[in-house]
């Protein structure tokens, strides 16, 4: 609690009272401390490559060079953390660009379900390469208010993780109509997320495995990501998941009204 205390004084210079203010500061406070553990967070994230890019340089540059087998395989690694470094800030720049934003703002007609085709297109070859079927369920076009290219995102993000925690199986996208409401669900037969984790799931950098987010190439802000495009354009956002059997992640969206 912050007191702020302030004399009244008449023109004869007399003190007739004074004016006290209560300013409660937990929430401010509580966003101070967010703020400042995000930043560590960022910096703890972002020295994780470097740190391992700048040592593989070093080995190179002690010798290591003169044997190309050797070389190789270094700069293999400087590449992935290479590419670790750059979907890391990729995130971060996205994940602070909507927290700015205004939640009227910025605001277009999307037809759901062509952005859900386009996505299926853009994961299609990773599905294959892990011999995993993706597919659709479309119960006709469907129209949201939103922008089109941050409600993309939220589905890359969805469909990549179905992919990224499943070895064996399916993911699967349903979308259907409920009242006034577009109801877009992605599941899986994947890994699934045991109960004790799912409530901090959509937490910054909070993962269930580190080291097998790690080796996905996750940056543990991708579901953040997905949470806040939907609290933007007033969605909801639910998980359930059984460990071994999948995960199913359910959203809905207002339906625009003028459709
Ligand atoms: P990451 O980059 O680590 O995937 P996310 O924010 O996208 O970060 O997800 C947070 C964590 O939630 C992941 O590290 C993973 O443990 C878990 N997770 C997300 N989606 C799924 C899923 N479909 N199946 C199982 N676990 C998942």
């Amino acid at each position: 609690l912050r007191i702020y205390i302030n004399p009244i004084i008449t023109n004869e210079k007399d003190i007739i009272g004074s004016i006290v203010v209560l300013q409660d500061v937990t929430q401010i406070r509580k966003l101070e401390q967010m703020r400042s553990d995000f930043v560590s967070n960022v910096s703890h994230e972002l020295k994780t490559p470097l740190t391992s890019i700048k040592g593989f340089v070093d080995t190179l540059k002690n010798g290591a060079i003169g044997d190309e087998g050797t070389a190789l395989r270094f700069l293999d690694i400087i590449d992935i953390e290479s590419d670790r470094l750059y979907r890391l800030i990729n995130d971060i720049l996205i994940l602070s660009e909507i927290e700015r934003m205004d939640k009227d703002y910025d605001k277009e007609r999307v037809e759901v379900c062509e952005v859900i085709d386009e996505v299926v297109d853009m994961l299609s070859l990773k599905a294959e390469q892990k011999s995993i079927g993706l597919s659709a369920e479309k119960d006709g076009p469907m129209t949201m208010l939103g922008n089109r290219d941050r409600v993309k995102q939220m589905m890359i993000n969805l469909v990549d993780n179905a992919l990224k925690y499943t070895e064996v199986g399916e993911v699967n996208i349903k979308i259907t109509s409920t009242g006034n409401w577009i109801k877009i669900t992605v599941s899986d037969t994947g890994i699934g997320i045991p109960e004790e984790h799912l409530t901090r799931l959509f937490e910054r950098f909070y993962r269930v495995d580190k080291g097998r987010s790690r080796n996905q190439g996750g940056t543990g802000l991708g579901l953040s990501i997905v949470k806040h495009i939907v609290l933007l354009y007033k969605g909801k956002i639910s998980v359930t998941s059984n460990v071994n059997a999948g995960t199913t992640f359910e959203i809905l969206f207002p339906k625009d009204s003028e459709q």
